[in-house]
């Protein structure tokens, strides 16, 4: 099964996608993990790639479709994916869509977190993520460390201050917003999840709006 984490920053895609995951028993793939790990590298790509993401800008289109090129045709993807934040613009949809047919696949659903603003506003003020598994938590200060087996450091986004946070809403607005519409047009089930709740409540829907459960 591959299905697309879709909504705006902060909506709790990157806290539902290893649970989603693990029940689907697929892996995850989030645009912004490896952007950031390859920033953390100084790699070619997370050099030009630095700036945007801290000014809560989108990357260019053809690096998003590089990744996942690379990614997909890895055979730990041969079973599908939960794909966390990967589709931002038309272009992405369009390109995921072809390199899915290409490769005889296509795309089970989008799962769309319907958060309202003021809810994501505070929670990524709230918000630290370690800095080495990237795994988000809510009221725990900089500086303590990940409960995972990695004990890394948990650390602020620069991309979480304030002004950014307002930036990248608005660019959900203007640029992905209507990629909902463009999948809807293109025959993929788009299935509306509410995302306010609890993490288990809120996993307890995804699974239903798949299908998964009663
Ligand atoms: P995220 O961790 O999903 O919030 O992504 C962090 C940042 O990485 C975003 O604000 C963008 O700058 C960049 N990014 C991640 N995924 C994409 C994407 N699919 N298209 C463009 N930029 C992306």
């Amino acid at each position: 099964m591959i299905i697309v984490l879709f909504g705006k920053p902060g909506g709790g895609k990157g806290t539902q996608a290893p649970l989603l995951a693990a029940a689907l028993d697929v892996p995850t793939l989030a645009t912004g993990d490896e952007l950031r790990a390859a920033v953390r590298d100084g790699t070619p790509m997370g050099r030009a790639a630095k700036a945007a993401m801290e000014r809560g800008e989108l990357v260019p289109d053809d690096v998003i479709l590089g990744i996942l090129k690379d990614a997909l045709s890895q055979p730990r993807f041969a079973r599908g994916a939960v794909l966390d934040g990967v589709v931002r613009t038309e272009p992405q949809a369009a390109g995921l869509t072809k390199m899915l047919g290409e490769l005889g696949r296509s795309l089970d659903a989008v799962l769309y977190f319907d958060v309202p603003d003021e809810v994501l506003v505070e929670r990524l003020s709230g918000r630290t993520v370690c800095e080495r598994c990237q795994t988000p938590y809510q009221g725990r200060e900089p500086g303590t460390r990940c409960d995972k087996a990695d004990g890394g450091v948990l650390v602020r986004r620069k991309d979480d201050e304030p002004e950014a946070v307002r930036h990248r809403l608005a660019v959900y607005e203007r640029d992905t917003a209507p990629v909902l519409e463009w999948f809807r047009g293109h025959g993929t089930t788009v299935a509306r999840v509410d995302a306010v709740g609890s993490v288990p409540e809120v996993t307890a829907r995804a699974l239903r709006a798949l299908g998964l459960a009663s």
